[in-house]
This record gives C-alpha cells, structure tokens and sequence, in this order.
C-alpha cells in the first residue's frame, strides 16, 4: 500500500465556470487558471503522483506550456491514472473534502464521486467527496478562493 496527499487552491473571479470533481457548477464566478481550474481534480492528481512518488501537478502538465490551456481535468486526472498503472500500482480508495462558500456542493457530490470513480476505474462507493465551508472566514469564507485537499491509497 502507498498514501499519498494533495492540496490546492484557486482564486475565484467573473467570467470563469466553475467546474469541480469534472461537473459544471451554476456559479457567478469561477477559478481563474490556465486550465479549467478544477480544484477537486488538481488535488487528487497531486495525491496520486505523490503516492507513486513522482512529484507533483506542475511536474507534469506545467502551465507555462500551452497545450494545457483551458485543459480539461479529467483528462489530466486519467493520464495520470496511466501513470500510476505503469508503475504497477492501482487505486484503492479517495477521500476529499472541498472548501468553498457557495454555491452549494451538496446535490452534485454523487455525480462528483461517480465521474471520478470511471476516471480511477474503480467504484463509487471507494471515493469520497465532502464540501465544507469556511463560515465566513478567510478567502475561502469571502468567496474569494476555492480549496480543495485529497487522500488516496494506492496497492501494488
Ligand atoms: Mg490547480
């Protein structure tokens, strides 16, 4: 078995969708990023490379290259998933919380877990997605910012 941990965090502006766990939230403000800005699935892409020990996000799909803009997550999530197959390793479970003031994550956190779960090829039941906010508090509890945090266990 392997652990890994990942973070991120984006700032929230105008005129951006706000896509999380690879599903399009009805929001006034969305992240600003040089991909789709999917913080739910930056967060997990961390968590897998970190567990296969193979660095982080930037490593891989740097936003310095142009092939990457506008990037839709879940493709960087299931190249990442191959990356972790070659190193023969498979994923286990997800856990994963998102912090955000609104909008409200609550309806959409199973159409969340199952998009993921057909991205890692595994069952919905082995991922997990939690919203919280920051009552009030911070960037996050202003609506200025986006974060998200991910656990995955990977086995051999
Ligand atoms: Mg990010």
């Amino acid at each position: 078995m392997r652990v890994g941990i990942g973070r991120d965090c984006h700032r929230l502006v105008e005129g951006r969708r706000l896509v999380i766990g690879g599903v399009a939230m009805d929001s006034p403000r969305g992240a600003d990023a040089h991909s789709d800005g999917d913080v739910l699935l930056h967060a997990l892409i961390d968590a897998l490379l970190g567990a296969v020990g193979l660095g982080d996000i930037g490593d891989h799909f740097p936003d310095t290259d142009p092939q990457y803009e506008g990037a839709d997550s879940r493709d960087l999530l299931r190249r990442t998933v191959a990356l972790v197959r070659r190193n023969g390793m498979s994923v286990h479970n997800v856990d994963a919380t998102v912090m955000l003031e609104r909008p409200k994550l609550g309806p959409l956190k199973q159409q969340m877990r199952e998009q993921i779960a057909a991205d890692l090829g595994i069952s919905p039941g082995r991922v997990n997605v939690k919203a919280k906010t920051a009552e009030g508090l911070g960037a996050v509890g202003g609506g200025e910012a986006i974060e998200a945090e991910a656990v995955v266990l990977l086995e051999e």
